[in-house]
């Protein structure tokens, strides 16, 4: 790429356009995954949909393959040269509070969201970490807090615009083009670079939710209680339990520091009282090393689940299993524990509800039938990927007889991303039916820097 070819295309951009050796360059392509980065020929910080569309034509011009990147937590393929669009410059949100909706734009953050909703009494369908990008997290599916009452936050959105191979912008409706508007919702980074969307809100102030943490030691008794206890729930209270191997930090309470936990999360749309009465047999389950539950303000629903905020390298899939026995639970606190060969962080989620259900206007996103989602993360430090995944194949093979076979896209991490994982996050029928519209939208493959729908 010839420096006057860079110097047009820094000439239709308003943004940053950075090629390696440039300063800001290695600060604008690195992001919250440090295990691996891309490594683009030249960067665009875009910010908005002009130059993103410049950057697509500059891309599609040159027949380079363009990747995208809001905040860098779901970074699957890394860019080997090709167009990075780093998009954290395109934050803006306007709340709609009488039609419950706001209009996302792609590099804002889920805190940004509910800082902005929440004093309209609404929030947003987020997940278990505010610093993750809401587009893309919405465009993968999007399982959240309040996923067994409202479904996926893909199934809330209403409106997208998008810039497509053709280096095109398309406002995007189930009116104007059903199709597309089907794949994006699913099919996230294949058909284009999404630059906004109407995401729909829910009028929810307050939950009851919080944490229970356990010792490991008690893994297997707390794990079957939650199986049980699992099978009892209205869709009103959304729940999972994790395996964590947690840091000796001052941050963290002491009754758990430096311990390895058994944390249930719990995210319950009612009060105290009700809440209460829900948790109670859970409660029980063992001798409890911290007790959050309670009563909160939406905005503080971050707390339930305290992801670790700071960047960090880390590699991880998923699998969907179809029931949780006595055998199952024990053959995940047995070789996922504290005696797995490398450290994981578990994380088990009850499904079902709304998530089961096929929403008014369909969407690629596979509403599986599966009542938990199985998750396996492994910090990377001092670990190669190669290793960490041997060892969650090793838990995932063990728990063959409980998996459906299916997976959820936005938990697919890394080098993870193959033919087959890819496959397994949508509905056979679906998957034929995202090539063909690959086919149609992106024939050259230029958005294949991603969990790839190759065009059929
Ligand atoms: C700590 C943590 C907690 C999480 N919790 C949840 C959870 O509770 N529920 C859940 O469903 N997921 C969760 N995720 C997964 C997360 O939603 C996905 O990884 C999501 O893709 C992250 O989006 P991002 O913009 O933050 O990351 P990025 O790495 O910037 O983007 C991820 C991918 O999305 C694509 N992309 C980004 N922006 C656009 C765009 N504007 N248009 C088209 N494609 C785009 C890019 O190809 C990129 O590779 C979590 C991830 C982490 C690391």
């Amino acid at each position: 790429m010839s420096d006057s070819d860079l110097e047009t295309l820094a000439a239709r951009v308003r943004g940053p356009v950075l090629r390696p050796g440039d300063d800001d360059y290695d600060g604008e392509r690195r992001g919250f995954q440090t295990g691996w980065c891309h490594e683009p020929t030249v960067i665009v910080g875009a910010t908005g949909a002009d130059d993103v569309r410049a950057a697509v034509a500059f891309a599609a011009a040159r027949d380079l393959p363009v990747a995208v990147q809001a905040t860098g937590h779901g970074l699957s393929v890394a860019a080997d040269g090709g167009v990075l669009i780093s998009t954290r410059r395109m934050t803006g949100v306007r709340v709609d509070a009488a039609g419950r909706t706001a209009w996302i734009e792609a590099g804002v953050r889920w805190r940004q969201v509910i800082d902005e909703v929440t004093p309209y009494g609404l929030a947003p369908l987020n997940g278990s970490a505010p610093d993750t990008g809401a587009v893309s997290y919405t465009l993968g599916g999007g399982l959240g807090l309040l996923a067994r009452r409202h479904g996926y936050a893909a199934d809330h959105v209403t409106e997208i615009d998008v810039v497509t191979a053709g280096a095109r912008q398309r406002h995007v409706t189930a009116e104007t083009d059903p199709d597309l508007f089907w794949a994006l919702r699913g099919g996230r980074d294949n058909f284009g670079v999404v630059t906004g969307m109407r995401i729909g809100l829910v009028p929810v102030t307050r939950i009851y939710g919080g944490g229970l943490f356990f010792p490991a030691e008690s893994a297997a008794e707390v794990l079957g209680a939650f199986a049980g206890w699992t099978r009892t729930l209205p869709e009103e209270l959304t729940a999972s339990v994790g395996m964590v191997p947690l840091p000796d930090l001052p941050v963290i309470p002491e009754p758990i520091r430096g311990r390895h936990v058994v944390h249930v999360r719990v995210a319950h749309l009612g009060d105290a009282v009700a809440g209460e009465r829900l948790v109670a047999p859970l409660r029980a389950a063992g001798p409890c090393l911290l007790d959050t539950l309670a009563e909160m303000p939406y905005a503080k629903s971050d707390s339930i689940y305290n992801d670790p905020p700071g960047p960090h390298a880390y590699s991880g899939t998923n699998v969907l299993l179809s029931g949780l026995d006595e055998a199952a639970v024990k053959t995940v606190a047995a070789l996922a524990g504290p005696d797995a060969p490398v450290p994981c962080v578990v994380d088990l989620r009850h499904l079902g509800g709304a998530l089961a259900r096929t929403p008014a206007v369909p969407s690629a996103v596979a509403h599986w039938d599966a009542p938990y989602l199985l998750r396996l993360l492994s910090p990377l430090d001092g670990l190669d990927r190669d290793t960490v995944r041997a060892a969650h194949r090793h838990v995932y093979e063990a728990m063959e007889p409980w998996t459906t076979g299916g997976r959820v896209l936005n938990f697919i991490y890394g080098d993870h991303a193959t033919a087959d994982e890819v496959r397994a996050a949508y509905e056979p029928g679906d998957h034929r039916r995202l090539t063909e519209l690959k086919a149609v939208h992106d024939p050259a493959n230029l958005f294949r820097l991603n969990p790839n729908i190759p065009p059929a």
